[in-house]
């Protein structure tokens, strides 16, 4: 798909139908494959053909386009099994929405939304957090063949204790602060990051983390010197580490910048657009800004189309896609 802006967005969805034809596109570039059954037969259009909108059982007239499985019989439209199936909000609205947080390095702000879009505080929160619950990645295979660094970082408290050198804000006194870990895949323009909150940062904590992502006989690794990595030394390729407080980022190649790249752009982001993030929904967020980085070679509407398939597909089991020819 190509590139657009928000403004060109907003012409080409001046409605529902208009938003639903959008999604379509998105999520099914061939045609309409049913979300219940995952049948791809020629379903059958339930709106009038000409009109776009379509009479519903209270007599009311909806712009929601609709089809009715061949196999199954099922209803369905292109935001069954999707996060903002089931939502009063406008699909007008949420696409606008999904396109920022899919286009903006820094993600939205719920505060901004409400003002944007003329919604509650509580709905613009609901919103953004069900695009990032669709943003996570799921079950994934491990690294494999690749550059992975490793790194762990803090994440919350007083925003005067976040500077970029994590040491100083470790241990005692700073328990309001939420350990987590990212591993950085670097292949090609195909980098890719997946973050987790991690319940501690001893050595047998993180070595499971690196080992549960990482096939790591073919793996390169790149950490900090920490004892906690060291251990991973025999069972790696090639374990590469560098120290941080002698600057070496800087002198052991690109590899390692991009993922303190990330950290920096993540604790930016968290201190600068969302103030405080709770312990309990900085998974989602982590997911938001892995989304983002991992998918950095897209343009924004190839993104918003990898997030609709990660969606559709999350709904759907895979035995049932595999019964289809
Ligand atoms: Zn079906």
């Amino acid at each position: 798909m190509e590139r657009i802006s928000i403004l060109e967005l907003v012409e080409q969805i001046p409605d529902e139908a208009s938003a639903y034809r959008f999604m379509e596109k998105l999520r099914w570039p061939d045609k309409p494959v049913c979300p219940h059954c995952g049948s791809i037969n020629d379903h059958r259009f339930l709106n009038p053909e000409n009109g776009t909108s379509r009479r519903t059982r209270t007599g009311s007239h909806s712009q929601r386009r609709v089809w009715k499985c061949r196999d199954c019989q099922s209803q369905f439209s292109v935001i069954t099994g999707t996060p903002f199936h089931g939502s009063k909000v406008p699909l007008r609205t949420w696409v606008f929405v999904l396109f920022e947080m899919c286009a903006n390095k820094n993600g939205i702000a719920a505060r901004e939304i409400q003002r944007k879009y003329g919604v509650t505080a509580k709905t613009a929160w609901f919103m953004t957090h069900r695009v990032r619950e669709a943003m996570k990645v799921g079950v994934a295979p491990k690294f494999s063949g690749t550059v992975v660094v490793a790194d762990e970082t803090w994440i919350g408290g007083e925003p005067k204790n976040m500077h970029a050198n994590k040491r100083p804000t470790r241990g005692k006194g700073f328990s309001d602060q939420t350990p987590v870990l990212s591993l950085v895949s670097m292949d090609l323009g195909k980098n890719e990051v997946r973050s987790q909150v991690v319940p501690n940062v001893k050595g047998s904590t993180l070595r499971a983390a690196i080992t549960e992502q990482t096939d790591l006989p073919n793996t390169t690794l790149f950490t900090d010197s920490a004892m906690a990595y060291r251990e991973l030394t025999p069972k790696v390729a090639r374990h590469v580490m560098v120290n941080h407080k002698a600057g070496q980022y800087v002198k052991r190649g690109a590899g390692t910048n991009a993922a303190e790249n990330y950290f920096s752009q993540l604790k930016r982001s968290i201190d600068g657009t969302f103030h405080h993030v709770s312990v309990e929904h900085l998974p989602r967020y982590l997911a938001e800004f892995d989304f983002r980085y991992s998918t950095h070679q897209l343009t924004d509407t190839q993104r918003m189309q990898r997030l609709m398939g990660q969606t559709a597909g999350r709904r759907i089991s895979y035995k049932r896609i595999a019964e289809q020819p």
